[in-house]
């Protein structure tokens, strides 16, 4: 199979919109924009790096999107298109089958449509572009955030990090666990588009969590020029780690990453309209902290004593 049947087999689907004038198949994809402003992100994913070289590829194809759109989901936009640039050591058709697979299962699920790439020959690796729309000047940043902001996140966290832990560890997964929350949420992130995009308005700042939250936190407290205290009684801790001692479960939801919810901040007088949306959409977000005037430090206190998050760090991970 060469390249062009390759992109005919696996990649071209009808796209049934009128905003896009030109899809795959020419040199450039072409579309209105609307009157919207266009929220753009890429991110790329390497075999080895970003994923297990045993990964199931319906969870790659999957998860190469998801991370993308919990980009636009983050910045309060709306899902509309995306480009993959394709790179396959050999023609696998099984590999194209479930990644295909997985990657449209991706795209059905939160509406956006794929209009163009590039297929190539070399190490495994899949570089997604999103496209997305913002309504003018309602985009939420990770600057906005300021000192008496309620710190919230979405869903459960440490789930993710968990499973990455058991699989660098374990000597042996057996299904139940493979099939497990933690692996489904490693495996098969839901990006949270419909929250994202309800808090224009509402949250003053926001990101999604994929390298942990006590990194990813100090994108807006740098970005904001503010700091931040964490509750960690407070925290979502996911299910899967309840069998953990504290320490090991502190460290999987503060410090692990992968878990690709939303962090973001929001004015104590938008408490209640948070309150609504997150009731309407039926989605957790849960208050861990507040925001402070410390720029760029984050303390965090368990039933409000002093908890040194950096010197537990991921050394207290064990078996
Ligand atoms: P070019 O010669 O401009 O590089 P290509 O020959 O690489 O174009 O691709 C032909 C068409 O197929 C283009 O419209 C391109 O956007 C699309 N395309 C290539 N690879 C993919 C892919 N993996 N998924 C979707 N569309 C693709
Ligand atoms: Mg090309």
């Amino acid at each position: 199979m060469d390249e062009f049947e390759i992109i005919r087999s696996y990649f071209c689907r009808q796209v049934a919109d009128p905003q896009l004038k030109i899809g795959i198949g020419d040199d450039c994809a072409v579309f209105n924009p609307g009157s919207g402003h266009i929220a753009v992100t890429t991110d790329t994913l390497v075999e080895g790096v970003h994923f297990f070289s045993d990964a199931d590829p319906e969870a790659v194809g999957f998860k190469s999107l998801a991370v993308n759109v919990s980009d636009l989901a983050a910045m309060g936009a709306v899902p509309k298109y995306f480009t993959l640039a394709l790179t396959i050591p050999e023609y696998n058709s099984r590999f194209l089958e479930k990644f295909s697979h997985g990657l449209f299962r991706m795209a059905s699920s939160c509406g956006i449509s794929l209009i163009g790439g590039d297929t190539t020959h070399g190490p495994l690796s899949i570089t997604i572009t999103a496209i997305g729309t913002t309504k003018p000047g309602m985009e939420i940043t990770r600057s906005g955030a300021r000192p008496g902001d309620e710190i919230y996140v979405s869903g459960e966290l440490g789930g993710a990090a968990l499973a990455v832990f058991l699989k660098s560890n374990a000597t042996h997964l057996t299904d139940p666990l493979l099939e497990s929350d933690s692996f489904m949420k490693l495996d098969y992130p839901q990006p949270r588009v419909e929250l994202g995009c309800s808090l224009a308005g509402v949250a003053s700042s926001m990101l999604d969590l994929s390298d942990g939250l006590s990194s990813d936190l100090m994108h807006i407290l740098e970005q904001s020029a503010t700091g931040a205290h964490i509750e960690l009684e407070q925290i979502p801790y996911s299910r899967s780690l309840f069998e953990l001692d504290l320490f090991n479960r502190i460290n999987f939801a503060v410090s692990g990453g992968d878990d690709y919810e939303l962090c973001f901040t929001v004015p104590p007088e938008k408490r209640n309209a948070l309150k609504e949306i997150a009731e309407k959409l039926g989605i957790s977000v849960t208050r861990i902290g507040t925001v402070t005037a410390d720029r760029g430090e984050i303390t965090y206190t368990l039933n409000g004593i002093p908890f040194d998050i950096k010197t537990r760090g991921y050394n207290h991970f064990a078996k």
